[in-house]
C-alpha cells in the first residue's frame, strides 16, 4: 500500500486510493482536491483540531484525509464542496450557518437533487406521452 501524497502540480498521481489529485471549476475559481495523510497539518481547523477534511480558499484546495473511504468520504466531500460553493459565489454567512448549510448538504443534497431529477424524468416522460 502506496503513502505516496501528491504535491500541487502532480495531477493524476495514484495511490491507494485511486487519483489522489484532481481538480474542479466552479463559476470560474480553479479548485483541487487533495488526499493527505491523516495527521497532515493541513487538516487543521483554525482552532487547531485535526478533523477529516479542509476546504483552504487561499490555496484553492479541498484536503481530504487518506483514511476517507465509503459514505464518510462521500458526507464530508459534500461538506466540503458547499463551502467551496460559498467561496465560488461569494456567498458569506456566519461561519456557524455556513457549517450547518454543509451539514445539511451532505446529509440531505443527494436526495434532493435523485428525488428531483428523477420527478422531472417522470414528468417529461408524462408531457411527451
Ligand atoms: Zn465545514
Amino acid at each position: 500500500m502506496s503513502n505516496y501524497v501528491a504535491e500541487e502540480g502532480e495531477k493524476g498521481k495514484i495511490c491507494s486510493m485511486g487519483v489522489i489529485y484532481m481538480e474542479f471549476v466552479l463559476n470560474g475559481v480553479k479548485w483541487g482536491v487533495q488526499f493527505v495523510r491523516g495527521t497532515d497539518n493541513r487538516l487543521r481547523r483554525s482552532d487547531g483540531v485535526l478533523t477529516l477534511g479542509v476546504t483552504d480558499a487561499i490555496d484553492g484546495k479541498i484536503y481530504l484525509s487518506e483514511s476517507l473511504t465509503g459514505s464518510l468520504l462521500e458526507h464530508v466531500l459534500c461538506h466540503e464542496l458547499t463551502h467551496a460553493v460559498c467561496f465560488s459565489y461569494n456567498i458569506y454567512i456566519p461561519i456557524e450557518t455556513e457549517e450547518w448549510l454543509c451539514n445539511y448538504m451532505a446529509d440531505h443534497g443527494k436526495e434532493i437533487i435523485y428525488l428531483l431529477d428523477k420527478l422531472l424524468q417522470s414528468m417529461e416522460r408524462r408531457r411527451f406521452a
